[in-house]
This record gives C-alpha cells, structure tokens and sequence, in this order.
C-alpha cells in the first residue's frame, strides 16, 4: 500500500526553524493570507453542508473574542502560514462566530475516514497541539503557570523557567500471526463480532519488541518470538503514536485475560480478508482508518 494510515501525511511544512523566531511569527499572525482552523472542544471546525473538509477562517472571525484566544502554529502551505485556534470557551461556537450556514464542529472520529487525507493529518495535528495547551498552563515541576511559546510548540514555566514540550504516548499494536491465522482480540463493550489487534502501551524501559511479547502474553497467553515493524499512526485521543507491529506466535493455546479482554481468538486468512472487505460474517473489523485494519490488510495481502 502506497498511502500511509489515516491521520498521517499532513501537507504542513512544520517550519520548527522559523518559528523560533517572535518577529516572524508576529508576521505571519499580522499577514491577511494567513489561515487559522477553529477547534472547539477538540472539535475541529468543517464545511457544511458534508462535513468532511477542513473550514479554515481569517483572524476577523475572533476578533470580538474576549479573552482573544492565542493561535498555535500548525505549519506553511505555499507560503501561507496556517495556525489553530481554540474556541472552546465559547457555548454556541456557530453561532457566536457567525458560521451556522457554512460550517459546524465535528468530533474527529466520527468524520476521520471521509475527510480529505491531508485534512485528517491536519486536524490530527491540531486536536493534539491544542489538548496539549490546555492540560500543560500550569508547570509539572513546580506548578507554576506556563505560557506558550514558539507558536505553541513549547511551553515555558514563568516561575521556575522549565522548557515543557508536547507529549507522545506511544502504544503497540500488533496482529499476531502463525501460518495463515491471527490473533485477534474483542474489549467489554465493543460493537457484536468486532475483533481487532492487540495493543497496549508501551512502558517505561521497555522496546517495542519487548513491550508486543508483554502484552500479547498478557492479554491471550500467546507466546511471540520475532516482531517485525510496519507502520505508526498517530492517534489523537488525545495524544498517542500507534506502533503497528507484525508479530510471529510461537505458540496456539489461547488463555484470555479476563480482566484485559473479553475474548481472543485465531481467525483464518480468508474470515479476516471477507471482513476487510465489509462483508456481512462471523467477523467485524475496525474501519479503514484505523491502523489496525492498516496492519490486517497488509497481512492479508502479503505473499
Ligand atoms: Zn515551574
């Protein structure tokens, strides 16, 4: 597969050289060409009437905003600088931005796997900056308030000086395979027949390699041996990189953690390649966007 995982491939130039610099930043949020994406609630703003592209604004649309909201940077297009700004304070953000008839707020998930591709990176960008903002406005050293800098890829403790930098919280996810089966498991709750990779995050001290073998013989009792990797996605709920893995079983015995899943159990080849192309059986995978159905279809279509 040419194409990455949904939520990757933002066309954005991070500019990280540039934004280093207040003069340029002041330039490009004083620049009417610039862009600024609303997000409400972690919601970002889309067209209607599909609710699938990105509706970017220009910075008149915030301009009556009282406290004004403080922009991050996203990245340059061509040029033109384009920033995220949240909105949340607000209780009808439609309405109070004026935008009822052409666009609304919509929750990420939901929209992810019909939205443009470079929009999906995008808004993935956007949803994480933006929840970084505001779980880090007081400082995890000495709990003294942050401000933002560098266009909001950095905050700095306006007490004790300490640099704090947005978080990744890296998770495994592998489809486990021996011959022409693999392992798939279902958590409480799940929609009937819907089963999926195993994962788990990775923790600290730990590779990736050892982190797949600790949660695949946690969760199932199923020895692994060699994990090979094979794609990562990033998943903004609110901030993780999904590590996606292919791991080779050693063993076939199944003992589910009753704590950690509901069920775990080998599928064949042909059950998971019907359920990838959405037909109606025994099996129900997660949607196209996600990278486990990324990792199933790659196993399924490899030699
Ligand atoms: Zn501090």
């Amino acid at each position: 597969m040419a194409d990455g995982p949904a939520f990757s491939g933002s066309p954005l130039d991070r500019v990280s050289h540039k934004r280093t610099d207040p003069a340029w930043l002041e330039r490009q949020l004083a620049d009417e060409k610039t862009r600024f994406l609303p997000v409400w609630r972690l919601e970002p703003m889309v067209k209607l009437p599909a609710a699938q592209a990105l509706a970017w604004a220009k910075w008149v649309l915030f301009e009556d905003l009282d406290p004004p909201p403080e922009p991050v940077l996203l990245g340059v297009a061509d040029g033109v600088a384009h920033f995220a700004v949240d909105v949340s304070a607000l209780e009808k953000p439609e309405v109070e931005l004026g935008v009822s008839d052409v666009a609304c707020f919509a929750e990420l998930r939901a929209i992810a796997s019909s939205m443009p591709p470079g929009d999906a990176g995008i808004a993935a960008h956007a949803r994480s900056l933006v929840d970084w903002q505001q779980r880090n406005r007081h400082c995890p050293a000495c709990g003294g308030r942050t401000r933002q800098v560098f266009g909001g890829s950095q905050r700095n403790c306006i007490d004790c000086s300490a640099e704090h930098f947005p978080r990744t919280s890296p998770v495994v996810i592998s489809a486990v395979v021996r011959g022409d089966r693999c392992l798939l498991g279902r958590s409480r709750g799940w929609p009937a027949r819907m089963y999926s990779a195993l994962a788990g995050y990775l923790e600290p001290g730990e590779t990736i390699e050892e982190a797949v073998r600790r949660e695949v013989v946690e969760e199932s009792g199923i020895v692994v041996g060699d994990v090979r990797y094979l794609a990562s996605q990033p998943w903004p709920f609110p901030s993780s990189l999904m590590i996606g893995c292919i791991a080779a079983a050693e063993t076939e015995s199944v003992v589910v953690d009753p704590v950690e899943l509901e069920d775990a159990r080998w599928f064949d080849r042909n059950v998971i390649r019907a359920a990838l192309d959405g037909a109606a059986g025994e099996l129900v995978v997660p949607p196209s966007f996600s990278i486990a159905h990324y990792l199933l279809r790659s196993w399924v279509d490899s030699p």
